[in-house]
């Protein structure tokens, strides 16, 4: 089979001729029909991500070893299961859960894989959907999304998932309160799609390039700043009410001072994006206004689910994705990197 490799960070990826894996234990063997194409691959393909104060964080110390077959964003037909697995529905098509942990901790044993202190990710440090084939773990990882175009599902289970996931962390809260996005790029479209369909009537999007504010307002921000502007913090300190919860899908320094400082008294600030930086938090007024700073990271086997059925039900707004030939893969990252790809690109194994 064919896979698209990093063999060496920093690099392009490389095309590999190798062995079509075979199932083993609770395995399940899926030929891969699309796969997403993630900004963070183009992260894990650079080798590190920056932590700020000039502290990296290398794939290395991720467990990662190269040749590594990212992907994890997969869709596929299910082929075969190993000897142990629980039945699969062989030929069926499947979105494929990718956050996968041990399989064996605590964490994991009560479904919260995204959460296991040991990752072994699809796509990450286990190989994933940038090749013909992939093996899923164990079949409580296949996700059935029939009715939802293939072309789009695979965006689900890494922007659709990640979003979900951060928007329930704002719960309990009312309908009218005002939520800030920050950033309209392609985790902050999904994140306003989906503040819509679980109901949010009042968002705010903080985006430096009003080129991506129509888009924004199409899927439902009733409010589009720009964040470097003079007035910007007291724009969002004259929305209403105050802002109740801040979902930063930028995470840099900058998004993180405004958010926080916007917030009202008990208010949310959940960080997403890994841009990168650090801030310095004052205690006291963090404790006097009762604020609550929090990390979101992806989402768990049933997150995705209920993702799924979101979709489903026809309340998520779509946004946009393309798709390209799974060749061009080391090219759209290129494209991913350079900021020139509008939505998300989807890759075609044919
Ligand atoms: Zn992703
Ligand atoms: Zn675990």
């Amino acid at each position: 089979m064919i896979s698209y490799d990093i063999t060496e960070w920093g690099k392009p990826l490389q095309q590999s001729l190798r062995e079509q894996p075979v199932a083993q234990g609770t395995e399940v063997l899926v030929r891969v029909k699309y796969c997403g194409i993630c900004h963070s691959d183009v992260h894990i393909r650079e080798g590190y991500f920056d932590l700020g104060g000039g502290k990296k964080f290398h794939m290395s110390e991720r467990g990662m070893k190269l040749p590594v077959t990212m992907g994890h964003e997969p869709l596929g037909t299910v082929v075969a299961a190993g000897p142990e697995s629980a039945p699969v529905p062989i030929g069926q098509d499947m979105l494929i859960y990718p956050w996968t942990g041990c399989g064996q901790c605590a964490r994991c044993l009560e479904g919260m894989d995204n959460w296991c202190p040991t990752p072994r990710f699809l796509g990450i440090q286990r190989p994933g959907g940038y090749a013909q084939y992939m093996l899923v773990p164990d079949a409580r990882y296949l996700i059935d999304c029939t009715g939802i175009d293939p072309t789009y599902a695979p965006v689900l289970a890494c922007s659709g998932l990640t979003t979900y996931s951060a928007a329930r962390k704002l719960l309990p809260c009312a309908p009218t309160d005002w939520i800030v996005v920050m950033g309209a790029g392609g985790l902050g479209l999904m994140a306003v799609a989906m503040l819509r369909a679980l109901g949010h009537a009042n968002i705010a999007v903080c985006e430096i390039d009003p080129q991506k504010w129509p888009a924004a307002r199409a899927l439902g921000a009733t409010h589009v700043l720009d964040p470097s502007a003079a007035d910007a913090p007291a724009q969002l300190a004259a929305l209403a009410g105050g802002v109740w919860g801040v979902l930063d899908l930028v995470g840099a320094q900058s998004t993180a001072s405004l958010g926080l400082a916007a917030l009202r008294k008990g208010g949310r600030y959940v960080v997403v994006g890994l841009y990168g930086g650090e801030i310095p938090v004052s205690l006291v007024p963090m404790a006097q206004r009762a604020i609550s700073i929090m990390g979101s990271y992806v989402g768990s086997p049933q997150e995705l689910r209920e993702v799924v059925a979101l979709a489903q039900s026809g309340r998520l707004a779509r946004t946009p994705t393309e798709v390209c030939p799974a060749n061009q893969i080391s090219a759209q990252l290129d494209r991913l990197q350079s900021g020139q790809v509008v939505g998300r690109m989807v890759a075609r194994w044919d």
